[in-house]
């Protein structure tokens, strides 16, 4: 019998059990798949993200296996853009980086077995259900059926729902956006500030080049059927990709270049404003719990902490011996405090006003508005207090306004 035992050891499920490990709770941190493993991603760490591992004692060690980051070039669809440096914030880190995840998650996992946990993988959950004072996991080890036991589970596995549809978590599966990515060596133009393209991307959507250092970088694309545009929206992520990087300024920078490895695609459960949090002895984290930012696409930093906040959680519950239903709904609780009103927020940007004609006029605005200026950064990443710099009734004035 485990204290916790966590489904999933990409970056929620591992700094979860980082957190709980080192507080001396038994956890057990469970993989279907053996690392160090790929995640489909752009591999962009926002400050936020380096905060929590700054806390997790690893900065240093990320920082030397990445590209480092100091600000954000934003391009409207019609090819003009506006540059904006890494915001110092209090107590944030004033850069971010571009880390491989195929490194970035093992070390966050090995992180986690040095604080105490026990990982074991390959391992397919395919059930957790509540049992007595517990909740018992069943799955799958090298074609032999497993169960393990813990008081409490926590979910974290990404943007599959297969496990959470199973256990009548997700009544149906998420509307999801759609992204693919690919690396690419010895390419041209490339500095310290990432790239954000709406260029030749579908809309709402947007296109990307991560920096890994001088001449490599993640390039990607991705995209969200809503509304009208969903009607011209690409079948695959591949496609969006593909057109992307057929644009004259990405054909530009990759005319010499080489690509390494292939190019892959996957989904992103945005939908935290509406998606459970909490079950009967379980507590979702991360992507499971719908928490990718709608607008940006990033989701390495939410995983990291509500993977923080759900073992703080449970660290109070196991002290005061009340691990209830009623005493779990206070993670979902602070959750809803933290994000809720910025996924409405970028949910309504995303629906209403990622359009070319808008888009246009943002980015030109931006160019003269320091206060709109800080408002794009702000949401390209992803900072909590997005929503409180500029009123929506302002930027809209300002744009129609020249
Ligand atoms: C193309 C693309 C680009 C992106 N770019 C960025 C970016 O630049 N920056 C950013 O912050 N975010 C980005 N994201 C989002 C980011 O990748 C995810 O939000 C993040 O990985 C979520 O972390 P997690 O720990 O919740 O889940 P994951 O990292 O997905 O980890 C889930 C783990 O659970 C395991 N698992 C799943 N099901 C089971 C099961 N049944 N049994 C056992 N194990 C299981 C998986 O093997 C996996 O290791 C991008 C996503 C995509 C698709």
């Amino acid at each position: 019998m485990f204290d916790v035992v966590i489904v999933g050891a990409g970056p929620g499920g591992s700094a979860a059990a980082h957190y709980l490990a080192r507080r001396g709770l038994d956890v057990l941190l469970l993989d279907k798949a053996d690392f160090p493993r790929d995640k489909t991603c752009g591999d962009g760490l926002s400050p936020r993200a380096l905060s929590v591992l700054d806390d997790m004692g690893m900065l240093s060690d990320v920082v030397r296996a990445g590209g480092r980051i100091n600000g954000v070039d934003i391009v409207a669809p019609k090819g003009h853009s506006v540059s904006v440096p890494v915001p110092v914030q209090d107590g944030l880190p004033d850069y971010s980086l571009i880390v491989p995840r195929l490194i970035l998650d093992n070390a966050i996992r090995e992180r986690a077995v040095a604080s105490g946990a026990q990982f074991q993988s390959p391992v397919r959950v395919t059930g957790v259900e509540a049992e007595g004072n517990g909740v018992v996991v069943r799955g799958e080890f090298r074609g032999r059926s497993v169960s393990f036991w813990g008081r409490i589970a926590i979910i974290a596995t990404g943007a599959s729902v297969k496990l959470l549809l199973r256990m009548g978590l997700l009544k149906q599966a998420p509307r999801m956006m759609l992204a693919a990515r690919a690396y690419f060596e010895d390419m041209t133009g490339l500095s310290d500030y990432i790239q954000v393209r709406f260029d030749g991307v579908p809309l709402p959507g947007y296109g990307w080049v991560f920096p890994l250092s001088g001449s490599s970088a993640n390039v990607g694309a991705g995209f969200f059927r809503t509304g009208l545009a969903a009607r011209w929206a690409p079948d695959t992520p591949r496609e969006a990709f593909d057109a992307f990087v057929q644009t004259p300024s990405l054909r530009g920078m990759l005319a010499r270049a080489r690509r390494a490895g292939p190019v892959k695609g996957y989904p992103l459960r945005v939908d935290f404003a509406t998606a459970p949090t909490v079950g009967e002895r379980v507590l979702l984290v991360g992507e499971a719990a719908g928490l990718v930012n709608p607008l940006t696409g990033e989701g390495i930093d939410y995983a990291l902490e509500s993977g923080r906040m759900a073992a703080e959680h449970l660290i109070t519950g196991f002290a005061s011996g009340d691990l209830s239903r009623q005493s779990l709904e206070a993670y979902d609780r602070g959750l809803r405090r933290r994000y809720q009103s910025l996924f409405v927020f970028c949910n309504r940007i995303r629906d209403m006003y990622m359009n070319p004609v808008l888009l246009n006029r943002v980015v030109s605005a931006a160019a003269r508005r320091t206060d709109l200026k800080m408002l794009l950064t702000n949401i390209v990443l992803g900072n909590r207090d997005a929503p409180q710099g500029v009123s929506l009734r302002t930027v809209l004035k300002v744009i129609f306004t020249r």
